[in-house]
């Protein structure tokens, strides 16, 4: 097949190449194939054979789990090895074939079956186990239809994956093998898959028909462009190698100055931090030349595993950023699950608007224990560093008071239980339009804020910001957005807290004049873009980026503020 060059929207920045792996979520459902008396044999022996290949990959399944997450998470793929060879489950299973279904409908009856009577067991413990058999049940199911598992392939090669959609939690889960880039057929530039594989520095474009990429072929990802190559030439391979090669230099260039501030020709410093999704990534910010962590997203400690993290478990999370990056400030944003990070156990019900619905905030003060728990974690891991506590999703005041209870509850009960805690900051992200309009009666109520430019561009546009078909009217520099960004930055400034930025906007080099111009405090962005930001801002002057900013905000088009800015960057 000649070489083909197709067009998608850039989700991810860099270049990678590699071969091409067709990802395909199954439906876990009954699909309701009669078989005949005479088949009833052939579906049994179908069922014997993938039980033994679902056992034999989860026992591999175990050992890479040992080796990357220790004994513990090995433990959970232990039981549901047990779960295979539980006599009720596999019986079950035979029964229901004998009855007449084929294999894959046993399979699913039975698990539902098993299911709903962990559910009703009133043991909160033994109830969450109702995942696990869900999950043991699924996987029998993928292999019975023959579906590939990707987690459980022994990768040697670069692999890129190509899906219609990947939830941010399956994203982390495949990201172990050797995968060195995405194509997506959805997926918008700032949706949590794309932030997901900027972290991770995973080249991708989305916007792409799974169906123009055939299975286990080469291909290039230029994430920077928003292209695919299949089946590439040797002149066009040699171009991205030299490609990938100048992004290396560039980088290694901007690495250098990592241990010099972030601060403008003319003497105003800004802060320059990095935003994480689990501990172990405050190292990242740390040798990208961060000076602090802008946002932690905790909702990640809650993905792939079957129940909640408890508060010991938390709080080692916490204890270790914090002492990881003391002195410097780490903001820890309390759980901000639904939207499009899905955490199954959590029994989000399905929404028609997911991203209007039950999400963050919204979460942790109907379920109070959950986010009771969590900052009971956060104020012990308090003593360990510099501690900045932050609400997301905030839309009113009433919401920030109800969240300060509770802090002053947990403060009570840890006081009563005679455990220390330190000091900290309790701030809230402003990315909720309503939020930015009431920013200065929202300053009163807290120590900082934190614009969240990523779903302040999709709720003032209505513009669903993981949908790759609408990216063309999300825009974080369209003026209405600006102009939210502005009020927010005055409200601040009259009432004297801090303000800092941790959406996507914070990275883009052609909001960094406007940034600096309005005076934020610190930017805080994917560990591997610091680099890039602070060479630009130790160029800039801040009285030329004031007057930008001051002309942007008279502008009335995203078009003419985009050129106008180019214009600028291009004079540096
Ligand atoms: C944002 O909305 O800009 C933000 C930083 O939070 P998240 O991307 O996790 O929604
Ligand atoms: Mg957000």
């Amino acid at each position: 097949m000649p070489e083909q060059k197709i067009k998608g929207t850039p989700l991810s920045q860099g270049i990678s190449y590699g071969r091409s792996f067709l990802y395909e979520a199954i439906p876990f459902t009954k699909r309701s194939v009669e078989i005949r008396k005479e088949d009833v044999e052939k579906e049994l022996v179908r069922f014997k054979k993938a039980l033994k290949k679902t056992k034999e990959s989860l026992e591999k399944l175990k050992e890479s789990v040992k080796r990357r997450l220790g004994d513990e998470k090995a433990g959970i793929i232990e039981a549901h090895i047990l779960m295979l060879e539980d006599p009720m489950f596999v019986d079950n299973i035979e029964t229901t074939i004998k009855e007449g279904n084929s294999a894959e409908d046993a399979v699913f009856l039975t698990t539902m079956k098993i299911k709903s009577m962990f559910e009703e067991i009133p043991d909160p413990y033994l109830r969450e186990r109702a995942a696990d058999v869900e999950d043991v049940g699924s996987r029998l199911y993928r292999n019975l239809i023959g579906a590939k598992d990707l987690f459980l392939l022994d990768v040697r090669e670069p692999l890129i994956v190509v899906a219609k959609d990947l939830a941010p939690s399956e994203l982390i889960a495949i990201s172990e093998n050797n995968v060195v880039g995405l194509v997506l057929s959805q997926g918008g530039p700032t949706s949590h898959t794309a932030i997901i594989a900027k972290s991770l520095n995973l080249p991708t474009v989305s916007g792409i028909e799974m169906s123009l990429i055939p299975e286990n072929c080469f291909l290039i990802v230029d994430g920077t462009k928003g292209e695919v190559v299949v089946n590439p030439s040797q002149s066009t391979l040699a171009c991205a190698r030299a490609k990938i090669e100048k992004l290396r230099r560039e980088q290694r260039e901007a690495l250098s100055l990592k241990d010099l501030p972030a601060v403008t020709l003319d003497g105003l410093k800004v802060e320059l931090w990095g935003n994480i999704a689990h501990p172990n990534e405050a190292g990242d910010v740390l040798s990208f030349g961060g000076s602090g962590i802008g946002l932690f997203r905790t909702e990640f400690l809650f993905m792939n595993r079957n129940d909640p993290p408890n508060e010991d478990e938390q709080f080692e999370a916490y204890r270790k950023t914090l002492s990881d990056m003391s002195p410097y400030p780490v903001v820890i944003r309390t759980m901000d699950a639904g939207g499009d990070k899905e955490i199954p156990y959590l029994n989000i019900p399905k929404e028609d608007n997911p991203f209007l619905g039950y999400r963050a905030l919204r979460i942790g003060l109907t379920e109070e224990h959950l986010l009771l728990t969590q900052i009971r974690a956060l104020l012990r891991s308090s003593s360990f560093g510099n501690l900045y506590i932050m609400f997301p999703m905030v839309s009113s005041i009433w919401e920030v008071r109800k969240a300060k209870d509770l802090i002053q509850k947990a403060t009570c009960q840890l006081e009563k239980e005679g455990i220390n805690y330190g000091t900290f900051k309790v701030g809230i992200m402003i990315e909720i339009p309503s939020a930015a309009i009431m920013a200065e009666e929202l300053a009163k109520e807290v120590d900082f804020f934190s614009l969240g430019t990523n779903d302040l561009t999709q709720y003032a546009l209505a513009v669903d910001r993981g949908n790759a078909k609408v990216s063309r009217w999300y825009d974080h520099l369209h003026p209405a957005v600006l102009r939210l960004v502005a009020m927010t930055s005055q409200a601040t400034k009259k009432q004297g807290i801090e303000l800092g930025i941790c959406g996507e906007m914070a990275s883009d080099p052609l909001a960094l004049p406007f940034l600096l111009g309005l005076g934020l405090d610190e930017l805080s962005m994917s560990p591997s873009a610091i680099p890039k930001i602070k060479r630009l801002v130790r160029k800039f002057r801040a009285d030329t980026a004031r007057r930008i900013a001051q002309k942007v905000l008279s502008m009335r088009e995203a078009n003419e503020i985009r050129k106008y800015l180019e214009e600028a960057i291009s004079q540096l």
